[in-house]
């Protein structure tokens, strides 16, 4: 079976080409990148308009393939930006339509998950999802991908970026203060908001802009990053002994970061756990992870009408998993 997967949700417009091995065929990715301030959807939307014919049929050729040997069409049905997500489904309908394809929806989120799983070889691990817009402690539990811990305001990735920001440092932020942060020694006094299970960045962001009047900006750039990567490790280690894993895998663009990658390993081999990372290219929104989350729920008979409306605030716990719960197919690597 061969699957192209249409990622639309945010920035990226992505088309992934993958076969049942996890093959990837293709990989191609139109990126908005705003010279200043954040995303705005209609830019997105217009872009994606713009340029994701092209990059379709460019993934195509890159494959070697035509629409004829395809078995399925795949597209990220939300979370997302309403503007965004709605030119990938377009996309992804008049394709199936066009050429007689089945068409399949995918959550994004779940999307993040199950590409982690097929790099890093992992079978069932506790995800820790540390993205731009989303911080989310996710592990299957009782037929879905429920949620532990996630954050009350903002994303990690977006608190980062908004810290940066203040000095100066145009988006994405992560690398810079990551770099900036190996030169700090001393630890600042800054807000450490756990609410049970749950993260809050807003106080610590406030907190941490003011302090750059007083303190030199590594001191506070390795202040951040300790204090806000401790909070998640704190929720991760109470979500992994309540679920029990043996794997924790982390996944989003913030899981680059090496100093996060040294807490969650300490903290998870202290309790017996093995900790992995997705592959930096995969860890960004991409069209292969929609291709294969597509291909593993086609497989499993899974269908989305070409009627159905794209899902702005689909949650990852609430996506159906039959690849996971169902006695048909299973990929390679959990076989
Ligand atoms: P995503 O939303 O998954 O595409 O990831 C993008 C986010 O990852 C942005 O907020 C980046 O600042 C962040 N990021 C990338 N590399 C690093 C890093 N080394 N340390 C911290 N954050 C990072
Ligand atoms: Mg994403």
């Amino acid at each position: 079976m061969i699957v192209l997967g249409i990622e639309s949700t945010a920035h990226t417009f992505g088309v992934g080409i993958v076969d049942e091995e996890g093959n990837i065929l293709a990989d191609e990715r139109v990126v908005l990148r705003p010279k200043e301030g954040g995303i705005l959807p209609r830019e997105a939307a217009k872009l994606f308009s713009e340029e994701g014919g092209k990059a379709i049929k460019r993934a195509l050729e890159r494959a070697g393939i035509g629409m004829e040997d395809l078995d399925g069409v795949a597209f990220a049905i939300g979370p997302g930006l309403g503007p965004s997500l709605r030119t990938g489904a377009v996309a992804a309908r008049y394709l199936s339509l066009r050429f007689g394809k089945t068409l399949v929806g995918v959550n994004h989120g779940v999307a993040h998950i199950e590409i982690g799983k097929l790099l890093t070889d992992t079978r069932d691990p506790l995800v820790v999802y540390l993205s731009g817009a989303n911080t989310q402690i996710i592990a299957f539990e009782k037929g879905r991908y429920r949620i532990f811990g996630e954050t009350l305001d903002m994303g990690l990735g977006n608190f980062i970026d908004s810290f940066a920001r203040a000095l100066g440092i145009p988006f994405p932020g992560g690398p810079k203060v990551e770099e900036l942060a190996r030169k700090g020694k001393n630890l600042i006094d800054l807000p450490y908001t756990v609410k049970g299970s749950d993260l809050a960045f807003s106080g610590l962001l406030t907190a941490a802009i003011k302090a750059l009047e007083r303190h030199p900006p590594e001191d506070v750039a390795f202040s951040v990053q300790e204090i806000a990567f401790a909070m998640v490790t704190e929720v991760t280690e109470r979500a992994l002994a309540h679920t029990e894993k043996e794997e924790v895998l982390l996944v989003g663009g913030v899981a680059a970061n090496k100093r996060l990658q040294e807490m969650m390993r300490t903290m998870a081999e202290e309790r017996g756990a093995e900790t992995f990372v997705v592959p930096f290219k995969y860890a960004a929104d991409n069209g292969v992870m929609i291709a294969w989350t597509g291909l593993l729920a086609l497989k499993s008979g899974m269908r989305t009408s070409p009627l159905e409306p794209v899902n702005p605030r689909f949650r990852v716990d609430q996506a159906e998993l039959p690849w996971l719960t169902g006695k048909g197919f299973k990929p390679s690597n959990l076989s």
